[in-house]
């Protein structure tokens, strides 16, 4: 079974939908494996967004992921990587498809509510970078 790592964004957390998105996640038929409410620090956002880091918009980014508190978790589908990316839409909300996660809950370009890892390596290290072995155990 496929695995990947989103983040509910500080945005989506400010703005009270983290219980809407959980519940359509759920839904739409993923495994919720793991989940945590945490805060990154100004060199965990730094690190995560490294591919980044030499784009314009990665300072901008690093710091708006620090502004609040996320929700990470793991999510578990066939084809979750695709499957996910699919369900939240093209990473700019007024480019994002009709009833997209983007679309119904994203602010901006930045504030786009949530992240999904784009391939499964990088889904694999994204889920280490945020969960130990330990916190992996929550299978249906
Ligand atoms: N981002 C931004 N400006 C841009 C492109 C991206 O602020 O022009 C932010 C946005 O929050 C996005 C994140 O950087 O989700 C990572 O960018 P990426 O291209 O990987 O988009 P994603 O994979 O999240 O759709
Ligand atoms: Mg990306």
């Amino acid at each position: 079974m496929e695995q990947t790592l989103i983040i509910l964004k500080p945005d989506a957390v400010r703005n009270k939908h983290v219980g809407n998105i959980i519940a359509r996640i759920e839904k739409e038929g993923f495994n919720i494996v793991a989940l945590k409410k945490i805060t990154l620090k100004d060199k965990d956002a730094k690190k995560f967004y490294a591919v980044h880091k030499e784009r314009p918009f990665y300072k901008d980014l690093c710091k708006f992921m620090t502004t609040g508190p996320v929700v990470v978790a793991v999510l578990e589908a066939p084809g979750a990587v695709e499957k996910w990316r699919k369900l939240i839409g093209a990473t700019d909300p007024a480019q994002a498809e009709a009833n997209t996660i983007r679309k119904l809950y994203a602010e901006s370009k930045e504030a786009n509510a949530v992240h999904g890892s784009d391939s499964e390596k990088n889904a694999k290290g994204e889920i280490k970078f945020f969960f130990k072995a330990a916190e992996l155990k929550g299978k249906l």
